[in-house]
Parts: C-alpha cells; sequence; structure tokens
C-alpha cells in the first residue's frame, strides 16, 4: 500500500515472455520488466526451452522490477499471475514461481485470465469502455465481447491464428521469429495482389488454406513482397469483415485491436476505416502493451482482487482455459 493505495504485483509467463509488473491502484505503472525467449533458428517456441529460459531470468526480473519501483516487498498487497491459457511448461514454471513470492513475502495470490489481462489494459490504456475486441496473438484469434457477466466469443478461427501463419511464412522465408513485423515490411514493399483463399465461416475464419496457398507461391518464385502483400490483403479483410458483424449484431460502437498483431499498421488502417464507415470509434493497444508483459497481469490482478474474483479454483494452472468460462464485469 502506497499512498491509501493497493500495490499489485503481476507475473506472466504464458508462452515466450517472462515479465514482472508492478501497477498502484490509481493507475500508476510502477514497474515493467520483461526478458523475451527467442527460439533456435526455423523453428516455432519449444515449451519446454521456453520454461528453461523463464527459470534462467526469473530471480532478475523480479529484482529489477521491485528496484524499478522502488518498493519494499511489505509495500506490495497482493500477487497476481497468469494461470492460462498457455503452454503448460512455462505456465507451471510461472504459476509455482508466483506461488513461493507469494508465500515469501505472505501475499494473497489471485490468477489471472491472460486474454482477460490483454484486453483490460487495452481498455484501460485507450479509454475505451464496452467494445467489441479484436484479439490477435500467436496463440489467440478471437472476437470478442462483453455480455452479461463474461466475455463472450463471437468468433475465433478454426485453425491456425493469423500470427502463427505470418511466423509460418516469415519462417519459409527464412526470417526470425517474431514474423509478423518481417511481413510487414515486405508487405509494404508488394505490389501485385495474388488471389488467396478467402474463408470465412459464419463468424469465424480458417488460415490452413492460405498457407497451402502462399506456399505454392514461394515454390513458384513469386517475389517475397508481393506474397507478403497478398497474404496481409487476404487476411486483414477477412477480420475485418467479422469483426464489423460483430459489432452489428452486438450493436456496441466501439472496437478495440489488442495482442500482438495489433500493432500492425495495415491491420490496424483497414479496421479504422471500416469503423470510421460504421460510426463506431476505433482504439488500439499502445504498442508497447501489444505483446505480452506483467503489467497487464498486474493491473487486471488489482481488477480481480477488488472484486473478488481472485480464485475460482483449485488447479496451480489451466492451459486450456476459456476466456468465456470467467465470470467478470467492466
Ligand atoms: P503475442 O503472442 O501477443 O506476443 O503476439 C505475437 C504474435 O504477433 C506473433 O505471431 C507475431 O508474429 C505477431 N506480430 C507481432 N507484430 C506484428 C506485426 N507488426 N504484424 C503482424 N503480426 C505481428
Ligand atoms: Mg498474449
Amino acid at each position: 500500500m502506497r499512498d491509501g493505495n493497493l500495490i499489485c504485483l503481476g507475473i506472466e509467463g504464458t508462452a515466450h515472455t517472462f515479465g514482472i509488473g508492478i501497477v498502484s491502484e490509481d493507475g500508476n505503472i510502477l514497474a515493467d520488466e520483461r526478458e523475451t525467449y527467442k527460439p533456435p533458428e526455423g523453428k516455432g517456441i519449444v515449451p519446454y526451452e521456453a520454461k528453461k529460459h523463464h527459470e534462467n531470468v526469473a530471480a532478475i526480473v523480479l529484482e529489477k522490477a521491485l528496484k524499478d519501483a522502488g518498493i519494499s516487498t511489505e509495500e506490495i498487497d497482493i500477487i497476481s499471475y497468469s494461470a492460462g491459457p498457455g503452454l503448460p511448461p512455462p505456465l507451471l514454471f510461472t504459476a509455482n514461481f508466483a506461488t513461493k513470492i507469494a508465500r515469501q513475502f505472505s501475499k494473497p495470490l489471485v490468477k489471472v485470465h491472460h486474454g482477460i489481462a490483454h484486453i483490460e489494459i487495452g481498455r484501460f490504456l485507450t479509454g475505451c469502455k464496452d467494445p467489441v475486441v479484436v484479439y490477435l496473438s500467436g496463440g489467440h484469434n478471437a472476437i470478442l465481447a462483453f455480455v452479461n457477466d463474461s466475455y463472450k466469443i463471437f468468433g475465433e478461427t478454426q485453425d491456425i491464428t493469423v500470427g502463427n501463419l505470418f511466423d509460418r511464412v516469415a519462417r519459409k522465408f527464412g526470417l526470425p521469429m517474431p514474423g509478423g513485423p518481417k511481413i510487414e515490411e515486405l508487405a509494404a514493399k508488394g505490389r501485385n495482389y495474388f488471389s488467396l483463399p478467402y474463408t470465412v465461416k459464419g463468424m469465424d475464419v480458417s488460415f490452413t488454406g492460405i498457407q497451402t496457398a502462399v506456399f505454392r507461391l514461394i515454390q513458384k518464385g513469386i517475389r517475397k513482397e508481393d506474397i507478403a502483400f497478398s497474404l496481409q490483403e487476404t487476411c486483414f479483410a477477412m477480420l475485418t469483415e467479422v469483426a464489423e458483424r460483430a459489432l452489428a449484431h452486438t450493436e456496441k460502437n466501439e472496437l478495440l485491436l489488442v495482442g500482438g498483431v495489433a500493432s500492425n499498421k495495415r491491420l490496424q488502417e483497414m479496421m479504422s476505416k471500416m469503423c470510421e464507415e460504421r460510426g463506431a470509434k476505433f482504439y488500439v493497444v499502445p504498442q508497447s502493451y501489444s505483446s505480452d508483459n506483467g503489467v497487464m497481469i498486474a493491473y487486471t490482478g488489482l481488477l480481480a482482487y477488488k472484486k473478488g474474483l481472485a480464485n475460482p479454483f483449485e488447479d496451480l494452472v489451466r492451459p486450456r482455459w476459456r476466456i468465456d468460462e470467467v465470470k467478470w464485469f467492466i
């Protein structure tokens, strides 16, 4: 507690990033330390290696975060961690680490849903209230909105995520992870559009057909820039279409883009234009908080703690925890 404000230390470690954020109840970000695991060349995340990475950096990340915040452990009121969804090895390490320090500091422990944390930090930093959320990260590809007492999933991917697709295509080009920003750079220099399978089924999207078609274009020796351009145009048009339908269906008038892919300028442009045409407001989470971080876990931990929604189950982690299973509020 500082100046009458509760202080929460939040720990993220569901996948590639181990991060610790410290946030106070009045919305001040006191610390934001992160270390990110880089997969070996030509590979995606190897879950066990991500866990080893987190193991190696955890103590130093904690020490730095406490130092940045300039607070003593007594001043911390709550410890929160993302309990899922995520990859079991890094997830379990993070849960055990959080449990250990909560015990050591004698603080209550709050389990946070990683997806809700992405949304809540987005709502907090942009000031939007009740948006249709487009959540696109490495592991998630969903269109959501808050209805009654939880975030409901209106549409998702039937196979891989768009972030995953971009990473796979970038790897085929021989580019390292994360592939999304590299695809964006290439696409900016693309001129020719090659038709790719546009697969929208109701509110869901599917990307594996595009992957097959893109790999064929690569084999044919089509320019990388034109492939990346065609890839972006097709995938983002599909996502914009379902986002627009969600706005129409829910009658909400705000749209919020969150997750690592949210930093893509072309995606932002397409979504923002669609919103403008419908008279809806467009928001995007600031780039520094679009990817995984501890601040979003600390902030959401505070919200959960204050509402008494801290400990909905006994298990330490839930690798497949669905967002609509979480009783929530906005
Ligand atoms: P996250 O899991 O939230 O950290 O998001 C990581 C995913 O976002 C990876 O699949 C990245 O390739 C993707 N990504 C990051 N930046 C961009 C970008 N500028 N354009 C497209 N995808 C991106
Ligand atoms: Mg994430």
